[in-house]
């Protein structure tokens, strides 16, 4: 069993509220939501963080952006927060590469 959870949930060996799967990326509700409506979307290859993303990966994480696009167009969301946590000092407390898609609130959610 691999030890990073983000990889079995993309393995579908964890369970997890999926929205959203293609061939590379999938998407599913964040279990501790920070907001009404709280999605990540990971890639399903194993990358640490944005800190380790090399040029090769511009696709995916492209594509990453555009996942989380369609699902708050989806949704009707208004507007939006898309977040990347990188490193420790940057509140990444989980190492495999993940978006945050943030939103639903009623009211405007001003600045981070
Ligand atoms: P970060 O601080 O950017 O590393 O965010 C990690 C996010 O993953 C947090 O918002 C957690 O609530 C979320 N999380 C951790 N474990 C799981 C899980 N098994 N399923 C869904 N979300 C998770
Ligand atoms: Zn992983």
């Amino acid at each position: 069993m691999s030890e990073c959870i983000f990889c079995e949930i993309a393995a579908g060996r964890s369970p997890a509220s999926v929205e959203y799967e293609d061939e590379r990326v999938v998407a599913f509700q964040d279990i501790y939501p920070k907001a009404p409506l709280h999605i990540l979307v990971i890639p399903k290859k194993h990358i640490s963080s944005v800190a380790d993303l090399e040029e090769a990966d511009a696709d995916l994480v492209s594509h990453m952006v555009f996942v989380a696009k369609k699902l708050a167009e989806q949704r009707h969301l208004a507007g939006y927060k898309l977040i990347f946590n990188v490193g420790k000092e940057g509140g990444q407390i989980i190492f495999h590469l993940h978006l945050h898609l943030l939103g639903g609130w009623e009211k405007p959610a001003g600045e981070i």
